[in-house]
Parts: structure tokens; sequence; C-alpha cells
């Protein structure tokens, strides 16, 4: 039995040795593993990091273009819009380029200071004071009004610019609704 054993020894201990390297081969492939997998997920957050952020400026960036489209929508209201140049409420009348009036008190009141600039007293001089000096009011009808031929012929200058603006507005719009 004890010469069995003595004669085992070498071997016992051969194995003992294979075994420790094994182990030791082991200890690293699983400290490689780990560190691979300690790799990829580092990645995948640092990604995922990555892809958030981007989501967050492209939703940042649409609301801001959005309110932005609101805002020039909003303007754009306002300008449709004519206002009495006399009381500052919306306008009903229109008398000539850039004056219209919410009713006929309002053109009454304003009248002394309109008359000198008045565009259609100067286009029908003599119609005008042969009628006691104030022009006739038109229906404020619908945007049409800003871009109003009568206007034009008034006040070619002025027309043609707000039309080149109009224009310009137009492309704006059409090229925001492009990079949307
Ligand atoms: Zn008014
Ligand atoms: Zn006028």
């Amino acid at each position: 039995m004890c010469e069995m054993s003595n004669n085992d020894e070498p071997s016992l201990q051969a194995k003992i040795t294979l075994l420790t390297v094994e182990l030791e081969r082991m200890k690293q492939a699983h400290e490689q593993e780990i560190a691979e997998l300690k790799r990829t997920s580092d990645l995948m957050l640092c990604e995922m990091r990555k892809s958030m952020e981007n989501e967050k400026t492209r939703i940042a960036n649409e609301i801001r273009k959005q309110c932005e489209l609101e805002r020039l929508r909003c303007v754009e209201e306002a300008k449709r819009k004519q206002w009495c140049a006399s009381c500052g409420r919306e306008a009903q009348f229109y008398c000539c380029w850039n004056t219209s009036y919410c009713d006929y008190p309002c053109q009454q009141q304003h009248w002394s200071r309109h008359a000198a600039s008045c565009a259609q007293t100067r286009a029908n001089n003599e119609a005008s004071t042969a009628a006691g000096g104030m022009n006739s009011l038109q229906p404020v009808i619908t945007a049409a009004n800003s871009i109003n031929p009568l206007a034009m012929h008034a006040d070619g200058v002025s027309a043609q610019l707000y039309e080149s603006l109009v224009e310009l507005y137009a492309i704006c719009l059409w090229r925001a609704k492009c990079e949307r």
C-alpha cells in the first residue's frame, strides 16, 4: 500500500501541475471574456447615449422649427388684416394704400391728418374736392386688399416692394417645407 502510493506520487504531482496550469489558463480565458463583455456593453451604452442625444437634438430642432413656423403664421395673419389708422382696431373699410378704418367716424376724425398723404385724393383730386374732401371708403374684403391694384397705381414703388416681400416670404415658406 505504502509502496504503491510512493510509486504514484510523481504522476499525481504531474497531474496537480497540469490541473493548476489548466486552471490558470481557464482563469485567464474567463478574465478575457469578461473584459470583452465589458467592452461590448460599454460600446453599446455609448451608442445608446449617442442616439438618445441625437434624438433629443432632433426633437428640440423640430419643436423650434414648429414654433418658428407658428410665429410666421401669426405674423402673416396679422399682416393680412388691416388696422384702423385712427384707433388701431381691426379695419373694416379701405381708404387707400396702407390706410383703412374701422368705421366712418374714425375716417372723419383722421382725415385732417390723412388728407395730405391720401393716395386716393392724389389720384382723383378733382372728384374728391368736389365731394367735399373726404374719400369714399371701400369694404375690406380679403388679404388681396394688401396688394390692391388701386394702391399699385397710386403708390407703385411701395406696392412693388410689398409684392417682392410677399414673394420672398412665399419662397422662405416653401424652403422651410422642403427642409422638413
Ligand atoms: Zn377706428
Ligand atoms: Zn386715403
